[in-house]
């Protein structure tokens, strides 16, 4: 799908009564033009003719990146395409009202007082919940470039070695086998700290018979990739063993009914049920989307507004079950909602490793 071909279905999306739509947020800014740089926004009016605006360091890159876009080079941006859409006499404006400041808001407002801003929340991320093929190819290395750094990981992982060694160890690994970045800071955590869902990583050294959380991801062509592997430093306990292979059980039931027509929220309520079923509660949502952000729709959570799983959605599932100041377990995969079986595009073994 080109980048018109997505203006064409924002377009379709429009509520009837506004004239065109002033994008802001920058990842859906890039997800309509094609432009990456840091500073923009993007003007699309009705008939589908859209302007982009930039500062003049991104000249170039944005003639390059949107050949098929008039790009207008100011360094107000959102004010500036107000003023063109009164100009051009599109007098009711939708907004990201998710993404505009009370400040922005204002800024806007005194730029045209006779345009009326229209918040209409979140309707360029309700289009990207259904990736194309070329978004799916993105995905897809970053998956691999994630299971080949934890193939990696697996030689580095010895006693004596930090949770900011392996973080660091991760990100090489990644950025060596072609990512472009992390998906997100990578979360390694040994021993009691595997028990905090989202720890930072310290200058604890691992010890026998810690468990070792690692949730981490590649970034490619702007796509996150998201995976969650805890292995321990061996001799594994009993209670590891049990708790292990708990959260790998709902997991995979919870994988398996990631499937078209699956509704987020029940899904989530069914991991809920497993987890409390042996005697804990999943302190998190279930998943989430992933895509140009690390976080976005649909996210599986007990109020979620979003419809049934159709196919082509990436999401991830991640239960965990975290015991305070012993451990915790989460195994987290991307997988790509299929008609039967969902697809795991994250694939490194999910049984206890042992290091
Ligand atoms: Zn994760
Ligand atoms: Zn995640």
């Amino acid at each position: 799908m080109t980048t018109a071909d997505r203006r064409t279905r924002l377009v379709a999306a429009l509520p009837d009564d506004v004239d065109a739509i002033l994008v802001t947020k920058l990842v859906n800014v890039r997800y309509l033009t094609g432009f990456t740089g840091s500073h923009g926004a993007v003007l699309v009016d009705r008939e589908g003719n859209a302007v982009l605006a930039t500062d003049g360091r991104y000249r170039e890159q944005a003639a390059g990146e949107a050949p098929d876009i008039a790009i207008q080079i100011t360094r107000t941006v959102a004010t500036d395409l107000v003023r063109s859409a009164s100009t051009r006499r599109l007098l009711r404006l939708a907004i990201e009202p998710h993404h505009v400041t009370l400040s922005a808001h204002e800024s806007l407002r005194a730029a045209a007082e006779e345009v009326d801003l229209v918040p209409v929340a979140e309707l360029v991320e309700g289009l990207r919940i259904r990736k194309d093929d070329e978004e799916l190819r993105a995905l897809r290395s970053a998956c691999d470039i994630t299971d080949s750094a934890f193939t990696s990981v697996l030689g580095e992982l010895r006693p004596g070695r930090t949770e900011r060694e392996i973080a660091w160890f991760l990100m090489q690994a990644m950025r060596s086998a072609g990512a472009e970045g992390a998906a997100f800071d990578s979360i390694v955590a040994f021993g009691p700290h595997s028990a905090v869902p989202h720890h930072q990583p310290t200058d604890r050294v691992l010890e026998r018979g810690d468990l070792v959380k690692l949730d981490f991801g590649a970034r490619v062509a702007g796509y996150h990739a998201d995976m969650t592997r805890t292995l321990v430093c061996g001799p594994a306990a009993e209670w590891q063993l049990e708790l292990h292979a708990a959260v790998r059980d709902v997991q995979e039931r919870c994988r398996s009914a990631t499937v078209v027509g699956a509704n987020p929220v029940d899904l989530d309520a069914m991991a809920r049920q497993l987890v409390g079923d042996r005697g804990h509660a999943l302190v998190h949502g279930l998943g989430h989307g992933v895509g140009l952000e690390i976080h976005e729709q649909p996210f599986l959570v007990p109020e979620s507004a979003a419809d049934q799983l159709a196919s082509q959605v990436p999401v991830t599932v991640e239960p965990g079950i975290y015991l305070p100041d012993r451990g915790g377990v989460r195994i987290e995969d991307t997988v790509l909602v299929g008609d039967a079986a969902p697809e795991a595009l994250t694939r490194s073994p999910r049984e206890l490793v042992e290091v």
